[in-house]
């Protein structure tokens, strides 16, 4: 099932949405757009604090 994060649902002022067909690969998007578009490297408490965040695509 394809997953999903939105920056808004951490609180972000953002309208990003990433998706991706797994979680892993979910981390991996999020950690490039935070890094590219907000200047944050993810740590691993921030990666374990987004994971939370995380939903199935779709709705
Ligand atoms: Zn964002």
């Amino acid at each position: 099932m394809a997953v999903e994060f939105r920056c808004q649902d951490v609180g972000v002022a953002c309208r990003n949405v990433a998706r991706a067909e797994t979680p892993d690969e979910l981390v991996a998007a999020v950690a490039a757009h935070a890094k590219a578009k907000h200047g944050v490297e993810l740590n691993q408490t921030l990666i374990d604090y987004a994971v939370t965040k995380v939903r199935p695509a779709g709705d």
